[in-house]
């Protein structure tokens, strides 16, 4: 091993080590197509449920006619951080897009969803302020709070009495109190309760701040995410979100009051210190937001999809925890054998992703499934079958 494997990485690497040897290693596969429903991995094709490209807009012709358009005008990219060179026309109107979505008076685009949240936290909270997190938040939330440099408090996930304990508790203590929110978490495909949140912030004077990844294109009468699902647009101050999923692109924004936004984009660090997104992405994200306005079956496949692939695992004796999304957790509770199921999944034309430590605790191991409008009922039947008879092999499911 290199001098730079310290003693605390190797043990780390002999888990790894360990996973190959045994063949049940199934991160970062070379995948030889595009993402659609299915999927070539290591040169076979499988049933997709890796990917949260939901609604299946990354390959939409209209999506991509608008991406070559933008290409053709802008080249690979613009080669500058929004601040310099980077926010052309098509920037734009895609913020504009975003904060008519939103019901927010502005909002910024960044070049990844993770950027957005870690930017959109530092314009927020500093010294002297608390981020009060549900205990399942994503990391880009964990992460931009560190960044900001405020305290931090978790509260139980999803359960607002203990939220609102937390509020009482530490209110005289901090500036500002932030809560911070998955709208739908990314390992269990619940939702935040909008309602109760935008009470519980009025009353304390806190702040509010969602994370859309799962809920834009998903949540909804018009895919406009978590706001739109409560009928409750000015409930959050401030909404992040990105375009890895809804349009599986990449990308991510923040919207607000013009004013914030306005000071997010002088001074937090992580937005002003990276380069743009590329005008020919930033096109086919825009495309994609007009496809949510167009093209409504989309999402009314993925909710068919959905509701028939929940009650089908269920029925078949798997637990999916608390999901009511496009994410879907098959729980299995132990590392190895979830590291083994995916594989064997794998071999019979099925690709997921194994969920283990540290992503989750060691007894929440899960396979993830990602739920996708392209499915077809032939695609859920086959893999439902595949979950069943690799289940009975590892005394999952009887
Ligand atoms: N928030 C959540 C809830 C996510 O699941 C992710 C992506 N896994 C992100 C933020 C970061 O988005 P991106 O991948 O676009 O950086």
């Amino acid at each position: 091993m290199s001098t730079l494997i310290s003693d605390a990485m190797k043990q780390q690497a002999a888990l790894l080590s360990t996973l190959r040897k045994a063949n049940i290693y199934t991160y970062s596969l070379e995948v030889s197509s595009a993402c659609r429903n299915r999927i070539i991995v290591g040169g076979k094709e499988h049933v997709n449920f890796i990917s949260n490209n939901y609604l299946g807009f990354s390959t939409h012709p209209k999506v991509l006619e608008a991406v070559r358009a933008a290409m053709d005008t802008y080249g690979l990219g613009i080669g500058g951080s929004p601040l310099a060179c980077g926010t052309t026309e098509i920037h734009y109107r895609l913020q504009e897009k975003i904060a008519r979505v939103y019901e927010k008076e502005a909002c910024v685009i960044c070049a990844s969803g993770y950027q957005a949240l870690v930017a959109g936290i530092q314009a927020t909270i500093g010294k002297g302020d608390v981020a009060i997190m549900d205990s399942l938040v994503h990391r880009s939330i964990v992460d931009g709070v560190t960044l900001s440099g405020a305290d931090r408090r978790m509260w139980l996930h999803n359960d607002t009495e203990d939220l609102a304990d937390l509020l009482a508790r530490v209110k005289k203590k901090y500036g500002r109190m932030l809560i911070l929110v998955d709208s739908v978490y990314s390992m269990d495909g619940d939702w935040a309760d909008l309602a109760a949140l935008g009470k519980l912030k009025d009353e304390h004077g806190a702040l509010l701040l969602i994370d859309e990844a799962h809920s834009l294109g998903v949540l909804g009468k018009r895919g406009y995410g978590l706001p739109d699902q409560f009928g409750l647009p000015d409930a959050a101050d401030v909404v992040a979100g990105t375009f890895s999923k809804f349009a599986g692109a990449v990308g991510g924004f923040v919207a607000g009051p013009a004013d914030f936004i306005d000071h997010l984009r002088h001074n937090a660090s992580a937005y002003i210190f990276s380069a743009s997104l590329p005008p020919m992405t930033a096109a086919g994200v825009y495309r994609a937001f007009g496809l949510l306005e167009e093209e409504p079956e989309w999402r009314a496949k993925l909710w068919d999809n959905i509701n028939y692939f929940l009650a089908g695992l269920k029925e078949r004796g798997f637990d999916t925890g608390p999901s009511r999304t496009a994410v879907v957790p098959l729980l299995i509770r132990d590392v190895e054998k979830t590291m083994t199921f995916n594989k064997m999944i794998f071999d019979e034309g099925v690709y997921a992703s194994p969920i283990v430590h540290p992503a989750v605790a060691p007894a929440e191991s899960r396979i993830r499934l990602g739920v996708m409008a392209t499915h077809t009922k032939e695609d859920l039947d086959f893999s439902m079958d595949v979950f069943v008879k690799v289940g009975k092999k590892l005394g999952i499911v009887r």
